[in-house]
């Protein structure tokens, strides 16, 4: 992606620490530096669902919203939140989420993600591979199902029906969200996709437990079984690999209020926001204002610094050095060398 155009910093190569933004000027403390803009894909939690503003992520302390859409299972704020969102998603989109929503209704309330995800190893590389070409292999047959206008063999019928009943058993509603609304950013515009999304920074093992990967390949099946026939050619597991692959080093906390609030609604990568390195002392102040992020400058900036944010969310500010160190090793594999780490290292 082209880095983020301003008079404020440059996107730059720093010497053993990949890219970072770098202030072109003196920045006063107060300026607002970046505005994000909308995330790329992003998921709103099935638990917050019906509380939360599908188009500007509203969220009124667990109040219902007043405009509600039985149709694709979503909520508004507002009629304009709902017209926002219609014109974003456009016709395709529209009906892949009328599509998503009545499978979920028809399959009944779907299983918590949270709940189910347990314990275990990181899936490696290999899992992984071996995992996707097994469900590649069983959307084979359901795309022949779906696509061929002959009636099919009573065998081939027999296989297509035990694939849908095997992937019919679990249903993760957050991960078919997430990756419906990745196909249809890349449905709507590959060039963005090229762009924006593929110069990411990638996590290859970007799967938690055995039980995440599973649940990742059966929604990629459902979503073969289930949407608009003009999608299909796009759900393919290269692209769902990489809607997941792209978040982990990427996504920011969709969080109501503060940075510090306790209800965490969901999640989103938003290509623009994804140059800022980590600071356990940041200079600068992140705050989600509906749609997009706010980068403002914490404090005053030499021309020359570093801009950096906390990916620890304010939790930072209390947590001593080997805290933070093993918490960012955890989630984001790096060993932080940033100044105040340097001042605190023991010895
Ligand atoms: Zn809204
Ligand atoms: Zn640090």
């Amino acid at each position: 992606m082209s880095p983020p155009e301003s008079g404020w910093f440059e996107v730059r190569d720093i010497p053993n620490a990949g890219r970072g933004v770098i202030a072109r000027c003196d920045v006063p403390a107060g300026t607002l530096m970046l505005q994000s803009g909308p995330p790329a894909f992003h998921v709103v939690f099935k638990l917050y669902g019906k509380e939360t503003c599908a188009y500007c992520f509203h969220w009124d302390r667990g109040r219902t919203l007043p405009i509600r859409d039985h149709t694709t299972a979503k909520v508004f704020c507002s009629e304009s939140c709902r017209a926002g969102w219609a014109q974003e998603q456009g016709k395709a989109g529209v009906d892949a989420w009328l599509c998503l929503a009545d499978f979920l209704r028809a399959r009944g309330r779907g299983t918590n993600a949270d709940e189910e995800m347990g314990d275990g190893a990181r899936p490696q590389p290999g899992e992984i591979e071996t995992a996707w070409q097994e469900a590649d292999r069983q959307a084979k047959i359901l795309r022949v199902s779906r696509e061929s206008k002959t009636p099919q063999s009573k065998l081939d019928r027999k296989a297509t029906l035990a694939i849908m009943r095997k992937i019919g058993e679990a249903i993760d509603s957050d991960v078919l969200s997430y990756l419906l609304c990745g196909l249809l950013y890349r449905y709507k515009d590959p060039t963005r996709w090229a762009d924006e999304v593929l110069s990411l920074a990638m996590d290859d093992e970007p799967y938690k437990t055995q039980k995440d990967l599973e649940s990742n390949c059966n929604s990629y099946l459902q979503l073969v079984s289930v949407l608009p026939l003009e999608l299909l050619p796009l759900i393919t597991p290269e692209l769902c690999r990489t809607i997941v692959r792209a978040d982990n080093h990427n996504a920011f906390g969709i969080r109501s209020g503060g940075e510090d609030s306790e209800e965490y609604m969901g999640y989103g990568v938003y290509p623009s926001a994804s140059y800022f390195n980590h600071s356990c002392a940041p200079n600068l102040k992140k705050q989600r204002v509906g749609r997009q992020w706010q980068f403002t400058a914490g404090l005053d900036i030499s021309l020359g610094d570093q801009c950096c944010i906390s990916y620890l969310g304010g939790d930072e500010r209390d947590m001593n050095f080997e805290d933070r160190q093993r918490r960012l090793k955890e989630a984001w594999g790096f060993d932080c060398g940033c100044g105040r780490c340097t001042d605190e290292r023991p010895g």
